[in-house]
């Protein structure tokens, strides 16, 4: 049996960021790391351009075997955490094994949500967390003629967008009013639809799947609204759930996902959760799953969007986040490199963001002067290289 003073769970960001801290505090303490994912650690975000092909799967490692052998650090991959026996501080994995531990991190992340659709579970559908996942879909994409995509939240749309471009047909079933309502006020919303539609999206908004049926080589998918629709490809994107049913009989209680307090301590001495796994409390004390706050820049949007009320530029502002997230918004061509940044591609889109986050909480006047550039009926990939500020390119490499 493999004995490790600390054993991680999970391999994604809150592993990762563990990793780090614990190096931090014990240079020499042992540590493993066990991932059901037979993959290097990589961001469920760089999915979408897995997908789309712009990025490689075999580019996406945030860190290789080299990093973990020098801050010798155990990585298990291909194997799942199937039971915790707290009471004897040991892990159960698929492979048979087990892991002793001195102290247990339970950082498993969130996993699709099946809505309890009749059928749904006899149809062959996709799923987008993982980057199995990614590579099926992105290998789906050139015989795809017609696509139906359940839910209209970003991994929903981000698929969208890539069946699209790849020439399918795609209609987005979405029980909500609006797209992307997790994310942005009616107004982006509607510049979104506007933009999809345009490319020829189908968007059934305010409609529910009631049922799903394989119809020879085709899924059938049937709404509440008495719609019928044939596809060749189903991606289900309903949302996720904590990944925590290894846990039965472990004694780490669980709500929504695992209740950590203000330390992400669980119910259970010696074991910690974080990430998209933890159910942390919230501001006044209320328990809030830390997988439903949007990321912090996001947040901070929202913050000032809610704080300040209908400001000038406040267009500009929905179409750049919009741009940032969903490509086509963008004129061809994408986002320009900006002077003096290395990299580019998903990379260089992702990190546009940064400037609008580091504002955020700052007094209105400060983040004008960058919005100036950006006036209505142009977006990031629009505005020429003069007008962009230079920060940008500096917060690349932070
Ligand atoms: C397509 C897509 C786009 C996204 N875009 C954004 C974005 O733009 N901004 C943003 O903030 N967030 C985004 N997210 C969400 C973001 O990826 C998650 O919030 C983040 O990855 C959570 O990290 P985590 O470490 O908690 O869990 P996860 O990333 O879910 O990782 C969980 C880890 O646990 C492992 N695991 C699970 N169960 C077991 C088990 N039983 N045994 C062993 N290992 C196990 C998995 O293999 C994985 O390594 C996106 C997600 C997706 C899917």
């Amino acid at each position: 049996m493999t004995q490790t003073e600390y054993l991680i769970v999970g391999a994604s960001h809150a592993a990762l960021s563990a990793l780090q801290a614990i190096r931090m505090q014990d240079a020499e303490g042992s540590v493993t790391v066990v991932t059901r994912d037979d993959a290097l650690p990589y961001s469920p975000t760089v999915l979408p351009y897995v997908v789309s092909g712009r990025s490689a799967p075999e580019r996406v490692a945030l860190k290789d075997g080299a990093w973990f052998e020098k801050n010798k650090i155990g990585f298990i991959r291909g194997a799942a955490v199937t039971a915790v026996d707290a009471a004897a501080k040991r892990a159960k994995l698929s492979s048979g094994e087990e892991i002793a531990y001195g102290k247990l991190l339970l950082a498993t992340g969130a996993a699709p949500l099946l809505p309890p659709i009749p059928g749904l579970k006899d149809v062959k559908f996709h799923v987008l967390r993982t980057l199995a996942d990614a590579v099926g879909l992105h290998a789906a994409l050139p015989q795809t003629k017609q696509a139906v995509v359940l839910g209209a939240g970003l991994v929903g749309m981000h698929a969208a967008e890539n069946l699209a471009k790849a020439g399918a047909q795609v209609a987005v079933v979405e029980m909500q009013p609006r797209v992307l309502a997790g994310y942005f006020d009616a107004e982006a919303s509607a510049i979104i639809e506007a933009a999809f539609a345009a490319k020829g999206v189908k968007l059934m908004l305010g409609a529910k799947v009631s049922r799903c049926e394989t119809a020879g080589k085709t899924i059938r998918v049937m709404t509440d609204g008495g719609a019928t629709l044939d596809a060749d490809l189903l991606l289900v994107a309903a949302g996720v759930a904590p990944v925590t049913d290894y846990l039965a009989g472990s004694g780490v209680d669980i709500d929504r996902g695992i209740l950590v307090d203000d330390s992400m301590r669980t119910s259970v001495d010696g074991i910690w959760a974080a990430g998209d796994v933890a159910q942390a409390k919230g501001f006044l004390q209320r328990r809030e799953n830390a997988q439903r706050h949007p990321p912090r820049g996001r947040r901070a949007g929202q913050d000032r969007r809610h704080g300040h009320g209908r400001r000038p530029g406040r267009e500009a502002l929905a179409r750049r986040r919009a741009a940032q997230h969903l490509h086509l918004l963008r004129p061809a061509g994408g986002l320009r490199r900006q002077p003096g940044c290395r990299g580019g591609g998903a990379q260089g889109s992702r990190r546009e963001a940064l400037p609008e986050d580091r504002h955020a909480g700052q007094p209105p006047h400060r983040h004008l002067r960058h919005q100036r550039a950006l006036r209505p009926g142009r977006d990031v990939g629009d505005h020429p290289a003069p007008h962009r500020p230079r920060f940008r390119a500096r917060s690349f490499h932070r």
